[in-house]
């Protein structure tokens, strides 16, 4: 009788790429929480900013995330708007695909792919607007 080699599963890399995000994730949200990037000069410039002088769709989102973590809406909502809304609609995916998964056992995709031409054509959008003079309360 010979003996049956163990099967060897190739492992899937996914959770370690899962712990670095939450790690990281983790370690940024408590440096936004604690160091306001209005007065702290560490945190990266916007190259496009910097290069053209426009506004970018992620230009005022770390001064917005730092608003919201202290719970200045109407400030966060001036510096990036659409971080804002970004997060509610995060927000109400999460819940929507835990109810699902508890209902139908499977949770499916988080961020279908049919879901990323209209994010980026409201991210380009957004950046068009934000840049007009007639729609300056969306600039950070
Ligand atoms: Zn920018």
């Amino acid at each position: 009788m010979k003996a049956v080699p163990p099967k060897i599963r190739a492992s899937s890399p996914a959770w370690a790429i899962g712990l670095i995000l939450g790690a990281l994730t983790l370690v940024g949200g408590a440096t936004v929480f604690f160091f306001n990037p209005a007065t702290h000069g560490f945190y990266p410039r916007c190259a496009f900013h910097q290069l053209t002088g426009l506004n970018c769709p992620g230009c005022g989102m770390t001064r917005a995330l730092y608003a919201l973590v202290h719970g200045n809406f109407s400030t966060a909502l001036h510096d990036n708007a659409l971080l804002v809304f970004a997060l509610a609609g995060l927000m109400m995916r999460a819940v929507w695909v835990v109810l699902r998964k508890g209902r139908a056992g499977r949770a499916g995709e988080f961020f279908p792919a049919i879901l990323l031409w209209p994010a980026l054509v409201i991210a380009l959008v957004f950046t068009i607007l934000r840049n007009l003079p007639a729609f300056a309360v969306l600039s950070p």
